[in-house]
């Protein structure tokens, strides 16, 4: 009858699946400080290098001294505040859509839609692949919860034919782990002809897709009737924190009415708000990120192919390399680090059993000559990599 947390830790360990937090000691970059050691890191989703920017940090620091530090109380009580409402404006017109509602983190924004809209008698269809705060909303929303295969109309439809009541269709956007797109024009012309809704998070397509910048939608040029609830994060490549759903004035009233993680939470602090109207400034005006970026993604998937590294499918700043094994994945992660630079390993359960991955992510802050070293490091960790554990 007692906890045994013991032995499950030490199931973890035995497994290699035991996480430990790196402890960081300088702010975001592509040159950090960790345990004590300087490292090129390729692993934060500060995608555009925002989040240390000295017009962002200045635009904290004047917020501070203009509102305090506190958001004080939720929205609906008195925590709502000018920079809050600021912000949703502007997101509302980044997104062209006529109302954005602001959450304090990407989890709660996705718990808070998907339960606002669904409850017993309705149906979630999800991407196998989904983040785990949208499984995790599917599930708590009480909904009929079903997972289709990985980007797979076909088998949506099906789904979609079977479902009950209202219905909504949820996928990550740019996956997470995987770095690749939701086939988003075929899942949403399938949810569209038969009168389903389409749910988006793109915390990793705002900001690096897009002509703009407007994330996936803006790529494949799709609009509200294709995409109905449409999710944005602010911590990865805005550079600050907090998350935001974009889409028709009914659906936001919906979600201030009845998203329970909107209505019982601490609106975050109004200076937050005014860091990020400035990271969104950047963001839309300074094209030259994502064009670096974009450049700096091919140099190094041009230089993996070279070296003999298969990577996945993706076109975006996440460019995992499959390891399998989650042993080898964090072999291959320590001689990486033995050579200072720094990628942790992804494994199970964030990725399915047997596909541990170093889950590279490129930044706009990173130079040419810093991915170059990350691929001779590469290319000098791969081979040493034992096959001990891969049968
Ligand atoms: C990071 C992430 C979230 C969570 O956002 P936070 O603001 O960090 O809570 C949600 N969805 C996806 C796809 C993410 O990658």
């Amino acid at each position: 009858m007692s906890f045994d947390l013991a032995s499950r830790l030490a199931e973890r360990r035995v497994a290699d699946l035991y996480r430990q937090r790196p402890l960081l000691d300088s702010p975001q970059g592509p040159l950090v400080r960790v345990d004590g050691r300087e490292l090129l890191a390729f692993c934060s989703n500060d995608y555009l290098g925002l989040a240390n920017h000295p017009l962002v940090i200045e635009a904290w620091r004047a917020g501070a001294r203009r509102w305090g530090v506190g958001g004080g109380a939720s929205h609906l009580v008195i925590g709502h505040s000018t920079p809050h409402h600021e912000l949703e404006e502007a997101l509302a017109d980044f997104t062209g859509r006529p109302r954005a509602l602001l959450f304090s983190t990407g989890y709660m924004a996705n718990l808070g839609a998907v339960t606002a809209l669904l409850g017993p008698g309705d149906t979630v269809l999800e991407d196998r692949l989904n983040h785990a705060s949208l499984l995790d909303a599917g599930l708590l929303s009480g909904a009929r919860f079903s997972r289709y295969p990985h980007n797979d109309a076909a088998s949506l439809a099906t789904r979609l034919d079977k479902a009950r009541g209202d219905t909504l269709v949820v996928s990550d956007g740019v996956f997470s782990m995987d770095g690749d797109l939701a086939d988003l024009p075929a899942l949403c012309r399938e949810a569209r002809s038969r009168g389903a809704w389409v749910m988006v998070d793109d915390a990793h397509g705002f900001g690096p897709l897009g002509a703009s910048g407007g994330g996936i939608v803006e790529h494949f040029g799709l609009g509200q009737d294709d995409v109905q609830v449409l999710v944005g994060t602010l911590g990865k490549a805005f550079g600050t924190a907090g998350a935001f759903v974009a889409g028709s004035d009914e659906l936001i009233e919906t979600l201030v009415q009845f998203a329970r993680p909107y209505i019982y939470t601490t609106s975050q602090p109004p200076a937050l708000a005014c860091a990020t109207l400035q990271s969104l400034q950047l963001l839309r005006s300074e094209h030259w990120r994502r064009e670096h970026l974009a450049a700096l993604i091919r140099r190094f998937r041009d230089g993996a192919a070279r070296i003999g590294l298969s990577l996945m499918d993706s076109t975006t700043p996440i460019q995992p390399i499959l390891v399998g094994d989650s042993a080898r994945a964090l072999q291959l992660s320590q001689l990486l680090r033995e050579r200072g630079i720094l990628v942790t390993a992804i494994r199970p359960p964030t990725v399915a059993m047997g596909s541990a991955r170093l889950r590279v992510t490129l930044s706009a802050a990173h130079d040419g000559a810093q991915v170059d070293r990350l691929l001779e490091a590469l290319a000098a960790c791969w081979p040493l990599l034992v096959e001990a554990g891969d049968a």
